[in-house]
Order: structure tokens, then sequence, then C-alpha cells
């Protein structure tokens, strides 16, 4: 349900509606957009039968949002999302932002190298996985805390910003410690009680569509965490399985489109997990730039033969520059810019 009010409406009436939505046991969340404020009401909606909202001063119009996901939803706000973060960072805008770096942290030399290569090439956030979700046991699991100091070092010192995996909610306290965004991977993309606790923390979120989920369910999971009153939430396509074997996943273009339809929420393609090849990722990028995107993640790596994690996948750092700029025409193109 939301509550649509009018334009003329006070603080004071907004203040009585929201009340009035508590004392019914229900949560109101308020989004003020250009156009207008609208009141979204979480929770049992059984209980507005009792109580009609529309008689409320203040109050144009109760409608039902048919759709089950409601805060993510067009409906409950017209406007794109677009939020800000360190070093005047707007993600959602205009300008598409890009996460780069290796797929696991592996030690401070090689990441710093790293920070140094993709913030010159125009990335405004560095990636990297201190706690990593892998197939096998015994592959590389991540240097875990040690890792995420050294992706706060090394932004710090290149003026960039963090965005790292967390896979627990017994981890989600230090990971924010660290990191300006949270990861939430494609393994975990419905760990229910990851994403509450997340949007508990109010870190911004990159959540990753999970390897067999809808675009509902991922939008039924960004619920989750707009829920919890965190509305800083970036959606990543990463590809889905299909029967396609020639690529890792198959990366699913229509998403965007799909995404940017039935949410305000901005949208991140990440082609190197999307194709797991290196070849196919700039023609990717620059795919997802053209299909209305507004960020990338790209790994990159020195020694991609060497590399702990997805060395197939990784980019090394004279492709990533020629991404960047290919990327950067087609954003031009399309009136974006990176
Ligand atoms: C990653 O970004 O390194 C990663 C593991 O991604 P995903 O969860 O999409 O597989
Ligand atoms: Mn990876």
């Amino acid at each position: 349900m939301i509550i649509v009010l009018k334009k003329t409406v006070t603080p004071q009436e907004l203040d009585h509606i929201c009340q009035k939505v508590r004392e019914l046991g229900l949560t109101p969340q308020v989004s003020r957009g250009v156009e207008r404020t609208v009141i979204g009401v979480i929770g049992d909606e059984e209980k507005l039968q009792v109580q009609p909202l529309e008689v409320f001063p203040g109050v144009e119009q109760v409608l039902a949002i048919l759709k089950p996901y409601k805060l993510a939803s067009r409906d409950y706000r017209a406007e794109n999302t677009e939020f800000e973060m360190a070093h005047g960072v707007k993600v959602g805008g205009k300008k598409i932002v890009v996460m780069a770096g290796p797929c696991s942290v592996e030690n401070y030399d090689m990441l710093f190298d790293l920070a140094k290569i993709v913030k010159k090439a125009g990335a405004t956030f560095l990636r990297g996985g201190a706690f990593k979700p892998r197939t096998s046991p015994y592959s590389f699991q991540g240097l875990g805390e040690e890792g995420l100091k050294y992706l706060r070092q090394a932004a710090d010192e290149t003026g960039l910003l963090v965005c790292t995996e967390v896979m627990d909610t017994r981890q989600v306290e230090l990971v924010a410690k660290y990191a300006d965004m949270l990861q939430i991977g494609a393994r975990n993309m419905q760990n229910f009680d990851l994403l509450k606790e997340c949007g508990a923390s109010k870190k911004p979120v990159l959540l990753k569509r999970g390897l067999s989920a809808t675009v509902k369910d991922l939008l039924m999971s960004a619920e989750y965490l707009l829920s919890r009153g965190n509305f800083k939430v970036v959606l990543g396509e990463r590809g889905i399985r299909t029967f396609e074997t020639s690529t890792r996943n198959t990366l699913d273009l229509n998403a965007i489109p799909v995404i940017k339809k039935e949410t305000h929420l901005p949208v991140l393609v990440d082609p190197s997990h999307g194709t797991g090849y290196r070849d196919f990722v700039t023609p990717m990028a620059m795919a997802g730039v053209a299909a209305g995107c507004d960020g990338l993640m790209i790994e990159v790596h020195q020694c991609p033969e060497e590399a702990k994690s997805d060395g197939e996948q990784s980019l090394l750092p004279g492709q990533f520059e020629e991404l960047m700029k290919k990327a950067r025409a087609v954003a031009h193109a399309v009136g974006r810019d990176i």
C-alpha cells in the first residue's frame, strides 16, 4: 500500500498520518520525490481495512501496490534513486561508476599497484574479496580482516572507495568498519538474515543477482534491505546459469531495462563473472553501458595466470584501460559519462 500525499501537505499532517500508521502496527516509509511525497506502508495491510486512511488531512489517494516488492517498485518512487558517497561519488546519477580490482585480495603490494592503475583509468571503487565464497572448500578462502585492512589502505592512498563482499551475518560489523559498500554475493542473494543485517547497517549495499534467481527474486531480496530503512542499494547483474556452456554464465542484458522499468534502484553490470573469459569482458561491458547500466564491475590482475581466483576472466591492466576508453565512448553515445 502507498499513501500519496497532497502537494499542500504540511509537516504536521505528515507526522499525524505516520503516527496513525504506527498505531495500526505498520511501519511508514516516507519517500519525498520531486513531484510528490508518498508513504510506503510496510506490514500486514489487512489492518488498513479497519482504518481507512483516505479521510486523513493531507492524503490524496491510497493505492494498493500489486507488485510483491513495494519499496523497490517504481510505483513507490518514480525517480531514479541516486545517493552520494565519500569523495563526492554519486551512485545512480549520469556518471556510471566503475568498480575494479582483483577477484581476491592477495597481498598489499599487488592491491596497491592495481588501485593506482584502476584509479588512473577512471575507476571510482576498488573491488576485491577478503572473504571469498568458493565452490571448493580447498580453494583460497581470502585473507579475512587482513585483506579488509589492505583494501582500506590502498583505497585511501589512491582516493578510491572500497566495495567488498560480506558472506555472513557475523561479519557485517567488521566488513562495514573497512568498506564503503557491502557486497552481497550471488550465492547469498537469498540469505535473508544477511539481508536484514546489511539493511540494518545502513551501509550502501551491492546486491548481486543469484545464479538461478529471477529479476523478481532479486527485487524481493532488495525489498529486505529497503524495508530495514536502507535505500542505498545497487543491484548487480552478473550472469545466470543457462544451458550454454561456452561462457561461465550467461550475462542477462535483458535484465537491465527490465530492472530499470520495475525499480528506481541503480543497476550494475559485471561482465567478468557474467562471461568468465577475459576476451568477452570488454564487449559485454560496452553492451551493459549501451543497455543503460549505472555501474560496471571489472576484475583486473597484473598476472592473471597466478591469480588465486578467477584468473581466466581478469583483464590485464592495459586491457582495463582499453575497456574504459571503449565504455566511455558508448556512455557518451547514450548520454552518460564514465
Ligand atoms: C565476486 O564479485 O568476486 C563474486 C564472487 O561475485 P558473484 O557473487 O557474482 O559470483
Ligand atoms: Mn571473482
